[in-house]
């Protein structure tokens, strides 16, 4: 499994009995930005959701075939769904800090609940980490225990991403993290997230092919449920292999 953080075989999901991921196979290399892009329903969200047992949370919800995570299949029984969710953040389309809890706190939580630290000290140390590695330390170490509800939404945001560092996951996923942001906030995120790859490799879903072509190494295509294309994404770009990837890309679908 060397090279892959992350790796789908043959996995197909129906809520109730609607398929709504059809036999999807894809390797997500480590130390890169990997993009799942597809018109809105495509199953892009149940599918991040699958990669760390999110979807476990959902009703009347099916799942089959394999999800293997450095190796381990994440959906063996002897797998520890709560240990699959803590070692694989999730960053949502819509920032979802604590808002009647302090910046400090909503990134002190995690670690607090895992016992992660020994001190008050080394939880010091770590939310400020967080929030450095997340861009965030210089615009709000001065009002550290300020209710999260103050801050901007494009702060909010880096705020989510500093909570989800903050348990040292080993893979970031994250759900049209800018859909809700303005051009400037979102290009703040995007510079984020290639900064980070050198240490996490990132799963982002995005609608926005342009986004994909900004930011991520390898591209995939969802449509209703198939994956109609995965590659390195300038290959995705250039010389798409299906007529309904060249659709997509033209805005045409
Ligand atoms: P996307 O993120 O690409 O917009 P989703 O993964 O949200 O797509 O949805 C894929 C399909 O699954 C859609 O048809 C949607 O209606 C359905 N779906 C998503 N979540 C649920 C749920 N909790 N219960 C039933 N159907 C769902
Ligand atoms: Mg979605």
């Amino acid at each position: 499994m060397a090279g892959y953080v992350l790796k789908a075989e043959n996995l197909n999901i129906w809520f109730g009995n609607k398929h709504v991921i059809k036999n999807v196979s894809l390797e997500v290399p480590d130390k890169s930005v990997f993009a799942l892009m597809g018109p809105s329903g495509s199953g892009k969200s149940t599918l991040l959701r699958a990669f760390n047992r999110l979807l476990d949370l959902y009703e009347d919800v099916h799942v089959e075939g394999h999800v293997y995570f450095d190796g381990i299949d994440i959906y063996a029984p002897n797998v520890d769904p709560t240990w699959v969710r803590r070692r694989i953040g999730m960053v949502f389309q819509h920032p979802n800090p604590f808002p009647h809890m302090s910046i400090y706190d909503n990134v002190a939580i995690g670690p607090r609940l895992n016992r992660m630290v020994k001190s008050k000290k080394e939880l010091d140390e770590l939310v400020r980490w967080a929030l450095e590695r997340a861009y965030l330390w210089d615009e709000v170490k001065d009002r550290l225990h300020m209710p999260a509800a103050k801050l901007s939404g494009g702060q909010k945001q880096r705020l989510s991403i500093a909570r989800a560092l903050a348990l040292k996951p080993r893979l970031l996923l994250m759900d049209e993290p800018t859909a809700n942001l303005d051009p400037v906030a979102t290009e703040k995120i995007e510079e984020l997230v290639l900064d980070l790859k050198k240490e996490i490799p990132i799963i982002i879903v995005t609608h926005n092919p342009q986004q994909a072509a900004r930011i991520a190494d390898y591209t995939a295509f969802l449509y209703y449920g198939e994956l109609i294309e995965v590659g390195p994404t300038s290959r995705v770009f250039t010389e798409p292999r299906s007529k309904l990837t060249e659709k997509y890309l033209l805005r045409q679908l």
